[in-house]
């Protein structure tokens, strides 16, 4: 699995990182999405597909 991440749409909503906090993190200053691993292990797949889905801003490209 790979992830791409559009940073300029991000709103700072959150949901990413409550979905999936071991790949995702937020910006202290303004809130927005941090990647912590673009290609995280399988076991992670789930939650990945979650935030993807949640995120308000489709920040979130899960690229396979
Ligand atoms: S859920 Fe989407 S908009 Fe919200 S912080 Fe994560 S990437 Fe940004």
């Amino acid at each position: 699995m790979r992830i791409d991440i559009d940073v300029a749409k991000c709103i700072g909503a959150g949901q990413c990182v409550m979905a999936a906090p071991e790949v995702f993190d937020q910006n202290e200053d303004n809130g927005t999405i941090i990647l912590l691993n673009d290609s995280p292990p399988a076991d992670q797949g789930e939650p990945v597909r979650e935030a993807a889905m949640m995120c308000p801003a489709s920040v979130i490209t899960v690229v396979d």
